[in-house]
């Protein structure tokens, strides 16, 4: 392992969906407009993600679609842990190992996220991602705007904060992953394409891997 560190994106990484897209279909459940929100939020996350629209927009336009609340949330955690990207579920012992390693960066919510790492031996305090805002009733209104995950960059900056040393390697599907290696941030920028293959984010990469494998693979080599 020598001093290597590896910093993780969550969604269509860790796991094999979006969060906010599957959220979308636990809050919009019954709904008669149902199906034209849930794909007016994908469509959304997917500009997002191309890079085709800032990110701070998109986070707020898809909070706007969702109309989720507390207990949303809490039937999205059981989801999320049977939606877990089968390359990780078969490196459970190698990330339970190393979870001191591993920092979970994400655009996402740590309402979510801390109680599904959880379950693989990563700390809360090794996962930075956005926290939600709620209403008296417990609706979700937004993000906490004080949080850099809520804004444009916002990978880079919580990246350069954490001042980690030693060989620091980035697993993502996304640009914005790709942007903490282009910010001189990393070594390696893998494209995780286990989930989902982006045009502009398989172009940018070190390497390109089909599945977490190959990453524990190509680190010994
Ligand atoms: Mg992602």
């Amino acid at each position: 392992m020598n001093n290597q560190k590896f910093i993780i994106d969550f969604d269509s990484t860790f796991v094999s969906v979006e969060s906010l897209d599957l959220l979308a279909t636990l809050s919009l459940d019954g709904r008669a407009d149902k199906e034209e929100k849930v794909q007016q939020i994908a469509d959304i996350t997917d500009l997002g993600m191309n890079g085709d629209i800032s990110f701070t927009d998109s986070l707020k336009r898809r909070l706007a679609v969702l109309e989720a609340n507390r207990s949303h949330l809490q039937a999205l955690i059981p989801l999320l842990k049977s939606n877990i990207s089968p390359s990780f579920e078969r490196n459970r012992d190698f990330i339970q190992e190393h979870s001191d390693s591993i920092y979970i960066i994400s655009s996402g919510f740590k309402e979510f996220i801390v109680p599904v790492v959880a379950d693989f031996g990563i700390a809360e305090d090794h996962v930075l991602a956005n926290t939600f805002e709620f209403d008296g009733d417990g609706n979700i209104t937004g993000a906490d705007q004080q949080n850099p995950l809520a804004g444009d960059g916002g990978k880079i900056k919580v990246v350069e904060e954490l001042g980690l040393t030693g060989d620091i390697l980035v697993i993502g599907d996304g640009y914005t992953d790709f942007e903490i290696k282009q910010a001189g941030l990393a070594e390696k920028f893998f494209a995780f394409t286990e989930n989902v293959s982006r045009d502009n984010v398989v172009e940018e990469a070190t390497f390109v891997v089909p599945s977490l494998d190959e990453v524990l693979f190509a680190k010994q080599t």
